[in-house]
């Protein structure tokens, strides 16, 4: 049987009542494979003495005498304090409503003792300790390695007793069911792994801590194993066979061929001022090469901030447009083609986009469009009916492009602009509209495009069944942004350079972290912190206008209608309005290449990507441009964190997007990068993707191998990488 098949009740381990079932099932351990893959999060070596001289060094393990007995409290509360020496030291065990202890612990004999010292009141204390008379046989609880337990709120309410029941009905259920788990991985992988049952065992009990690591390693493989067989597969029914050549996806090198251009890209590559960088060339190639081949095409577009993402999305719906015209023999009437539609996080940047696509794409003859949740409903109507009809050939906007009464007549391509910005149920309703195109094209073709770089880990998991499209350079001219930190009360420094800019006819961003105003309880970004004395980007805009008194200063962020947010976006992008005073609302893709200046006030507060982000709003034409980070010491609350003055640091040292978000997986932890903290890919059994990222990378190449063979590789039914997938693949429930 397998280790997952062993669906037996907790009641049938010995010693598991019913009352002990109930509280286990409450906590997710509802049978007897469930309780032996609740594995320990850690681990008690007792199995080495360690004097009560040396508590410091970790728990103490030792043998002692008990020396005399005390009672402090009175009445209920009354409470035993025993004393006991070792050859090291003497020491106290407070004993909390355990007076029985007093029995147990008689004056003059010895007994061993684990137990966890702290120095208190003059003398060497614990609380959380647990004893056993010398006589006793040595039990499971001395003399080994022993597991500790993730216990919830209901099983530690007693800490000992709760890891203590664990620890026993674990034990017991290896006893009687251990010997009857087959192992799971194929034959071949299995040579350099423990047995399935064995690992089992030893992850709970191990008698060496050899072997623990090998109990450890044979688990983590065996999970990031099916893990990519699961991922594999799924780049398999999307793709038939032969695609991949048994390259895992996200490594999929791009072949030296550059697919052909349609004759709509070749239209719009004719009238750019600006021929495509390598990057995007090559990524340009590897979306024509996918839409031509079979399947739906589904890949992830990463490239820096500024490396040009749009240009090649353009490229990418014209490929989708022309799909059809071409397989029709030159140019039919555009009605017949297919449609794409580019989606992004916000208004702003959807309407940036729907800008671009009417200043590049109209002259080509398309009919781009601009659709958000605002659109009135006159207009709005006219609109539906426009792209159920396919006058619409490229549509431009939010989520509102996804929302129930968008019926699209042939949805052939779906980009998602800064897809970290995008919940999983988003993701599968736009897919879903590809299904439901009035002409039932099947799922459309997807481009996901993400400027805070994926690491690789997190790309291998949770996009693991994409391909990656990398664009690695940026366009030419540009020159990096010379980053300054600067303290608060070094601020007109700043200004005066700022200024400086302005005069050469360059324009600025200020960033602050609240919106500030009559509510001074918005937070643009979320935060419960002490807000007094942070500047606000209300608050700064009338001040920045006094600062600069001959540049105009125009206030944005989230709280303003989107009309004037246009309104004023449109401004600072034509120029008459010099100087923005803003929020991280410009943090996502707005793109004003004359801008220069870019000043994040409380810089300490801005996650990196935020960081990294924001910097990217510069330096995005011919200019040199600067970004300074603004650091505010006590006086706006609590010191600079250790992690702000690394943040800090990172973006001071490096300006290379993947740098830096490998330096945020290390800072943050994998759990909290961007748009991956609701996917809760990592709760994983036992492997962690990034920590294991070797082994993630061994098995990934064995499952893909093995399923270039066998395709149909037999998949366990593995709850917790099943759940994992669900949570963070872009394809669920949409069956592709
Ligand atoms: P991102 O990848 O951050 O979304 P954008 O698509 O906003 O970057 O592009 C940044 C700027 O670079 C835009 O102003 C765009 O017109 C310009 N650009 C894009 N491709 C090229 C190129 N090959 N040569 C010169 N400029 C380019
Ligand atoms: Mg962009």
């Amino acid at each position: 049987m397998f280790l997952r098949e062993l669906n037996a009740p907790l009641e049938s381990v010995r010693g598991a009542g019913e009352k002990i079932a109930v509280s286990l099932a409450r906590s997710g351990i509802g049978n007897v494979a469930a309780l032996l893959t609740h594995y320990p999060r850690d681990w008690e070596d007792r199995t080495r003495a360690v004097p009560l001289r040396d508590w410091r060094l970790g728990p103490v393990c030792t043998t002692v005498k008990v020396l005399a007995h005390d009672w402090f409290g009175f009445g209920a509360m009354k409470t035993l304090k025993v004393h006991v020496e070792d050859q090291s030291a003497r020491a106290a065990l407070v004993c909390f409503n355990r007076p029985f202890l007093a029995r147990q612990l008689v004056i003059g004999e010895s007994c061993r003792l684990w137990g966890k010292f702290y120095y208190k009141y003059g003398e060497l204390q614990a609380t959380v300790f647990e004893i056993e008379g010398e006589g006793e046989s040595a039990s499971s609880r001395f003399g080994g390695i022993l597991p500790v337990y993730p216990l919830s709120a209901d099983l530690s309410r007693v800490p000992s007793r709760g890891q203590n029941l664990l620890r026993r009905l674990v034990k017991q259920a290896l006893n009687q069911y251990a010997s009857s788990i087959d192992d799971e991985i194929p034959a071949p992988l299995a040579k350099n792994l423990l047995r399935k049952a064995d690992a089992v065992r030893a992850i709970h009990f191990p008698s060496s801590a050899k072997e623990l690591e090998q109990a450890r390693q044979t688990l983590i493989f065996e999970e990031l194993f099916y893990l990519e067989v699961m991922v594999g597969k799924r780049a398999l029914e999307r793709r038939p066979a032969g695609v991949h050549k048994g390259r895992p996806a996200a490594e999929n090198a791009p072949g030296p061929e550059a697919a052909r251009l349609s004759p709509l890209q070749e239209d719009l590559l004719k009238r750019l001022p600006f021929s495509l960088t390598p990057g995007q060339r090559e990524a340009v190639a590897e979306i024509n090469r996918d839409m031509d081949g079979p399947g739906a095409m589904a890949r992830l577009l990463q490239g820096d901030v500024g490396s040009g993402k749009t240009l090649v999305a353009f490229l990418a719906a014209l490929r989708a447009v022309d799909e059809s015209l071409l397989s029709g023999g030159g140019r039919a009437r555009p009605g017949g083609a297919g449609q794409a539609a580019i989606m992004a996080p916000t208004e702003l940047l959807a309407r940036q986009h729907a800008e671009n696509a009417a200043l590049l794409l109209e002259p080509l003859g398309l009919r781009p469009a601009f659709l958000t949740g605002n659109l009135k409903a006159r207009g709005r109507s006219r609109l539906l009916a426009a792209l159920a009809d396919g006058e619409v050939d490229i549509v431009l906007g939010t989520h509102a492009l996804f929302s129930k009464d968008v019926v699209y007549r042939n949805l052939r391509l779906v980009v998602v602009d800064e897809q970290h910005r995008f919940g999983v149920t988003q993701r599968q309703a736009i897919l879903a509209k590809g299904e439901t195109s009035l002409l039932g094209g099947g799922a459309p073709h997807l481009i996901m495009m993400s400027a805070t770089p994926i690491p690789r880990t997190l790309a291998l998991t949770v996009f693991g069944d994409l391909d990656v499209s990398l664009i690695a350079d940026m366009p030419p001219g540009r020159k990096p942004v010379k980053t300054h930190l600067a303290k608060e009360s070094n601020a007109k420094k700043v200004y005066d350079f700022v200024r400086g800019e302005l005069e050469a006819g360059r324009q600025a961003y200020f960033v602050y972290p609240l919106i500030g105003g009559e509510e001074t309880d918005g937070m643009e970004e979320s935060g419960t912190e002490n807000s007094r004395n942070l500047k606000d980007a209300v608050g700064m805009a009338g001040k920045l206008q006094k600062i600069f008194p001959s540049f105009p200063v125009a206030l944005i962020h989230s709280r303003l209608d989107d009309e004037q947010k246009r309104e004023t976006m449109e401004a600072f992008r034509r120029g008459t309005v010099k100087i923005l005073a803003a929020t991280s609302v410009v943090e996502v893709g707005v793109d004003v290449p004359n801008a220069s200046c870019m000043v994040v006030h409380h810089a300490e507060r801005f996650g990196l990507s935020a960081l990294h982000q924001l910097r990217g709003r510069v330096g995005r034409g011919g200019e040199q441009a600067y970004c300074f980070l603004v650091y505010s010491g006590e006086e706006a609350g609590p010191a600079l964190s250790e992690d702000g003055k690394r943040r800090l640091k990172v973006m001071l040292e490096s300006n290379d997007g993947f740098v830096i978000a490998e330096e945020d997986l290390k800072l943050r932890g994998p759990g909290q990068i961007a748009g991956i903290e609701q996917s809760g890919y990592l709760r994983l059994g036992i492997a962690d993707p990034v920590r294991d990222a070797d082994v993630l990378l061994a098995a990934r190449k064995e499952a893909f191998a093995m399923l270039e063979n066998d395709p149909g590789l037999l998949l366990p039914e593995n709850r917790v990488v099943a759940e994992v997938l669900e949570r963070a693949s872009p394809f669920t429930e949409v069956g592709m």
